[in-house]
Formats: C-alpha cells, structure tokens, sequence
C-alpha cells in the first residue's frame, strides 16, 4: 500500500461545521433491563477518526450499532446532518469483529455484495471490487475463497465490502481483536492510510488504548453500569502515524495520559 499521506488531516471537525452525526440524549435499555446505553449526546465531525474506547460491557458496540441503524434508541435520537436516517444510507459502512463473509463466495464477490444489492450492474461492481481489493493490498486474491485467506486477509476483505460503497462514515467494532499482533499494527496503519485518502469520518470501537491511541485524533471513554460517557479529548499528535510514531517517547506519554483518563473514567 502507498506510504504516502496527503499533507493535511481530513477532518473538518476543527471547522466549525456542523456535526455529520449527532447523538443526543440517547439511552438504550434491553428488554430483559441492562440499561445498556445512558444518556449519551456525542456529536462526529465529517472526516474525524474517533475512538470509543472502554472495558467490555460498557456499552460501545450497542452505540456503535444505534449509530449505524441496527438498532434503535430506547429514547433520545440520532439525529444526521442531512436529516436521512441511517438506515436508508448508501453513506454508511460497517465492520465488525468477525469478518462475516460468505464462504461459498470468493473475494470479489464477498465485496460485490453490496453494489449487487443496490442493483449496479454486474461489470460496474467488478471493477469497483476489484479496484478497492487492491486498494486494501489484496490485488492478485480476487478469486480466493475466504478459507484460503489467512485473518488478516480476511478482514481486509470485509473492510473493502465496507468501503466499496465509498461511504461518508466506517464504523467498526473492534475489527482488529481477533488478530495477531503484528498483523493488527500492519491493518492499524493501512486503516489510516484508507482514511487519510478516501476522507471518510471513521468510529472504532476498541478496548485497547494503544490502539485508540495510535490511530484517532479523538477519544471518547466510555465506563459500564450503566454505559455512559466520561470523558472526550483529543490525541494531540499529527499524521502520518507510523512506525516510527509507534516506538516515540510522544506515543508513550499520550498513552499513559489516555490509560490515565480511562482508569479515572472507570474508577479504578
Ligand atoms: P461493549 O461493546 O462495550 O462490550 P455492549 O454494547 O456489547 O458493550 O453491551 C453493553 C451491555 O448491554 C452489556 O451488559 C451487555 O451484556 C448488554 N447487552 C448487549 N446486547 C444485549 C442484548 N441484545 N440483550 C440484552 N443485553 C444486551
């Protein structure tokens, strides 16, 4: 994949525009009555790269999921800048932890699925798989079937299907947990790369504070019981973020000032 990045952050959040997401007041409680989610008002820029950052159970994927439409708020709204509701977006692409491709369908046509859903004609969607394939580094694998790809592979597979409709926001839930780690970091930088050049506001749902760290501008920790906000600040640190970003003393004093926030957040 292409090392270089543009030289200006893509976010228009520092712009004083308005927000291309907000939540507001939104609290979800399931039937069998975990308050899941509480009173949560959280507001994305166009072209941010934000973290929910929190312990498991505090209800990051339950936010993640109202955001994308998957499910409603109890009360409260999610309220978009262009007054559609997420689910009538083409705008809008998911990933989850698992990569949830179909095993009888090779990699072209796993991320054809969502061109041939919205009716794009067959030759159209080939070429607009195959160019955001190679866009994810797996040129050459377009006919491989998801058992012959390693999990890596796989997850950028899913990532292309997510992007293929070239949406205006990614959001992910923990996409990276399952993997190793070096893989992690490989798919940590080139997620980065993908958001520095196709400019989409991206939400990643993580545990990891160095992950969260390593690859948004803004985080936002979330404790359990019930889930809730506690805290929202920003990674004051430029791109490209690289490797050698990953080893700085900068990377290690933010980290600690996050772990910091997340442990007075959770109160432990
Ligand atoms: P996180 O992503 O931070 O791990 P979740 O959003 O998955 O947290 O879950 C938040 C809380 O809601 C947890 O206590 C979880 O057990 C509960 N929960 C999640 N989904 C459901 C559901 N469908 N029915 C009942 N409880 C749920």
């Amino acid at each position: 994949m292409d090392t270089a990045y543009l030289s200006k952050p893509p976010a228009e959040s520092a712009s004083g525009a308005s927000p291309l997401v907000s939540v507001r007041r939104v609290s979800k409680q399931f039937g069998n009555g975990t308050l899941a989610v509480r009173d949560v008002d959280l507001d994305l820029g166009a072209g941010e790269f934000v973290s929910l950052l929190g312990p498991s159970g505090c209800g990051k994927s339950t936010l993640l999921r109202m955001i994308a439409g998957l499910a409603a708020p109890s009360t409260g709204a999610i309220e978009w800048r262009d007054g559609a509701s997420a689910a009538a977006r083409p705008d809008l692409g998911f990933v989850f932890q698992d990569p949830t491709l179909m095993p009888w369908a090779n990699a072209l046509a796993n991320v054809m699925l969502p061109l041939a859903l919205k009716h794009v004609p067959k030759r159209e969607a080939q070429e607009r798989a195959a160019e955001m394939l190679a866009l994810v580094g797996l040129k050459g694998f377009e006919r491989s079937y998801p058992r012959e790809l390693s999990g890596g592979m796989k997850m950028r597979v899913s990532i292309a299907r997510a992007l293929v409709m070239r949406p205006k926001i990614l959001l992910m839930d923990e996409p990276f947990a399952a993997l190793d780690e070096i893989t992690r970091h490989r798919l940590n930088d080139d997620l980065l790369q993908l958001w520095w050049k196709e400019r989409f506001t991206a939400v990643f749902v993580t545990h990891s504070v160095f992950e969260s760290v390593y690859l948004s501008q803004r985080i936002v920790v979330m404790a359990a019981r019930p889930g809730r906000v506690m805290a929202d600040f920003p990674v004051d640190a430029p791109y490209p973020r690289d490797e050698l970003f990953r080893t700085s003393a900068d990377y290690a004093s933010l980290c600690r000032l996050a772990s910091g926030r997340l442990k007075e957040a959770i109160g432990s």
